[in-house]
């Protein structure tokens, strides 16, 4: 089966005539790893889990990308996650390639002390492959601040102390201000351009959106700012519906509360409980899916309703569905623009820790608004020249970058 990425890459690869050992080069990733992760259990028994990373390209800059923890993870699915990460970073500009990586561990059956230990065998295993010239990890589903400061200090034991390692760090880690919320941050100033670009109004625009956790949070949060109504919300349980609009402020209040880990549908909050499949479907006029992949399929995508879908999780719309939309009228914003926020902050981290300096939280995001702005409307105007769908003038902007990089540089 082909990969679900490859099938947006080929269309971009066609129209720059590119050849076919150049189009083998490209989508092959330069290097894969898989590897046993066993750790003593709190009751002294053994647990068994695999490690993967996928290193896709360091034409432009050096590996980068997120470390997922889920049960669900294989290496197909890095492969394709490693690939969308070299595109979104040469479709945004900035100076990396990319990769992605992970263990299949469910973090909500693991202590403190397992997580621990679990993150700093993954990083003991790639050895050498990381390093902040050669590949930097950073937060994804299932991680977060925590584990990429276990990550510091598992590499600093044999490399020295070297924040520029990992990104997405906490605070007092040399983290960089504005790095937690910047991948939410990113897409609500996206979904603000496109609703404009759509004739929506962001001050009364109703929002579906799927998945709350770091991604789906800040983003419900940034659009609520904005004005726009937020009018569901939801995590792998099932979530919350409320037409007027929910109230997001209170809901990340009650969530940061001592019962952080609560799920949405038992918060006592005023709204109505709705599935995920419902929440696909509702008739808003923005829909965000920020959680999983192919969640916008070809068995739901004649029921989907939304006026505008703006892509905060990595590939949740499939290519089947793509092209259907895109036949029905509604405008995708892919995900390699609408959550480049992240990767951007990140880099802005790794700058200011090769610097050994720190910069205010005002400049961080002035940059990130302004990295993005460049690229959405160099995307839009593109697409527009060109008639065609903003998801392959985005992959044709990318994969050229990435092209040039490779045949200036040589084989
Ligand atoms: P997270 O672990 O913080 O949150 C994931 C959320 O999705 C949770 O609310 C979870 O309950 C929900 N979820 C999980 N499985 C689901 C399912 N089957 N159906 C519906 N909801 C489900 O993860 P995150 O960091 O917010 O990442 C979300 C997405 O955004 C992923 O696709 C990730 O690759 C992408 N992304 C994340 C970042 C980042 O900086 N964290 C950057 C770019 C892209």
């Amino acid at each position: 089966m082909p990969s679900a990425i490859s099938q947006f890459i080929h269309p971009a690869l066609d129209r720059q005539g590119v050849s076919d050992e150049m189009r083998h080069l490209m989508i092959t990733p330069y290097r894969e790893i898989k590897f046993g992760l066993p750790i003593v259990d709190h009751e002294g028994g053994m647990k068994l889990y695999t490690g993967f990373r996928v290193q896709h390209n360091h034409s432009r800059g050096p590996f980068k990308g997120g470390l997922r923890f889920h049960p669900d993870v294989d290496l197909d699915h890095f492969r394709d996650l490693a690939s969308v990460m070299t595109w979104k970073c040469a479709l945004v500009d900035i100076p990396f390639g990319g990769a992605k990586g992970g263990i299949n561990c469910n973090p909500r059956d693991l202590n403190q002390q397992e997580m621990e230990v679990l993150t700093k065998r993954f990083v003991e295993r790639l050895d050498e492959m990381l390093g902040p010239d050669h590949d930097i990890p950073a937060p994804d589903m299932g991680t977060g601040p925590q584990e990429m400061a276990w990550i510091l200090e598992a590499r600093s034991q044999d490399h020295g102390f070297e924040p520029g390692t990992v990104t997405g760090k906490p605070l007092q880690l040399f983290g960089s201000e504005g790095r937690t919320q910047a991948t939410g941050h990113g897409v609500a100033f996206v979904t603000r351009w496109a609703c404009e670009d759509s004739n929506i109004d962001i001050q009364d625009a109703s929002i579906a959106i799927q998945g709350f956790g770091n991604v789906g949070s800040y983003t419900a949060q940034f659009l609520h700012d904005f004005g726009a109504r937020v009018v569901a919300i939801s995590d792998k349980d099932g979530g919350l519906y409320h037409p007027e609009g929910l109230d997001i402020p209170e809901i990340l209040q009650v969530r940061q509360q001592p019962h952080e880990k609560l799920r949405l549908n038992e918060l006592a909050v005023s709204a109505e409980q709705i599935t995920n499949e419902e929440l696909l479907t509702l008739d808003v006029d923005v829909l965000i899916p920020a959680a999983v992949e192919a969640v916008i399929n070809e068995e739901n995508v004649e029921d989907i309703q939304a006026r505008l879908i703006v892509e905060a999780a990595n590939i949740p719309v499939t290519c089947e569905a793509d092209q259907r939309l895109e036949e029905r009228g509604i405008p995708v914003i892919p995900d390699i623009l609408a959550n480049a926020g992240g990767v951007t902050v990140s880099y802005l981290e790794w700058v200011q820790n090769r610097q050994r300096y720190s910069w205010k939280e005002e400049k961080v995001n002035h940059i990130l608004e302004e990295t993005l702005h460049q690229a959405w409307n160099h995307l839009t105007s593109y697409a527009r020249e060109e008639q065609i769908s903003r998801r392959l003038a985005a992959y044709t902007i990318g994969t050229q970058r990435v092209r040039e990089a490779i045949q200036l540089r040589g084989f």
